[in-house]
């Protein structure tokens, strides 16, 4: 029989239910691998999951969670629409933030993820998946309000949803505004002065396979 990157994608999920790859394992309720289609348009990736996540074994089911369902509803899509991950699987403990290491060991998931899914448009929820995704160390507040070609794709960085129920008004509106580009990704309506070069790898880096989409 063909497997197909469904079928992968399952076995990838029961790998990772398994995994004892870092520290986090030693601590978590649930391994929160992904929800969502599994032929999904728009890949959305978080940071790590917090209590809500890890009791659930889903992401992106607390208030942060409840801020990212109304912003997609605004753009006409429904989590079902969606696939929605982490940068890491295992809640750090007390919602620290995920260390190098943990990073490190975790990533592959998320890439092997991306690969099977293939989607149009990938988005990237606050610093950690921003800066690991784009290889970067610019900080989310100037990569935001672009639509990075990537990998054959778009790739939209934007804030986090925790900063916007923690921070200003501003910072919804400007997650509104990025939200606007998923949905001009999807539909083709992006022009080309949207692009930049900056989460293009270099052409001596361009074979995805190699490099597992976004790390050595
Ligand atoms: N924050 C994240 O980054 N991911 C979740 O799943 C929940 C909260």
């Amino acid at each position: 029989m063909i497997e197909t990157p469904v079928d992968r994608l399952e076995a990838l999920r029961a790998q990772a239910m398994a995994c004892t790859a870092c520290r986090l394992s030693e601590g978590r309720t649930h391994v929160v691998f992904g929800d969502g289609s599994p032929n999904a348009d728009v890949v959305i990736v978080g940071e790590a999951p917090g209590q809500r996540e890890d009791e659930q074994g889903v992401p992106f089911v607390g208030p942060s969670g409840m801020l990212l369902d109304r912003l997609l509803g605004e753009i006409d899509l429904e989590r079902s629409d969606v696939y929605i991950a982490n940068v890491v699987k295992c809640r750090p403990p007390n919602n620290r933030d995920p260390l190098p290491d943990e990073i490190e060991a975790c990533k592959g998931y998320l890439s092997e993820q991306l690969r099977l899914i293939d989607p149009k448009v990938v988005v990237t929820l606050g610093n950690f998946s921003s800066k690991l995704l784009l290889k970067t160390d610019t900080g989310i507040t100037r990569l935001r309000g672009t639509a990075f070609e990537w990998w054959g794709r778009r790739l939209i960085p934007t804030f986090h949803p925790a900063a916007a129920l923690r921070g200003s008004a501003r910072v919804l509106e400007d997650m509104r505004y990025d939200f606007g580009l998923i949905r001009d990704a999807i539909d083709g309506n992006l022009a080309s002065e949207d692009d930049t070069d900056l989460g293009t790898p270099p052409e001596s880096d361009s074979d995805p396979e190699q490099l597992g989409l976004f790390g050595r």
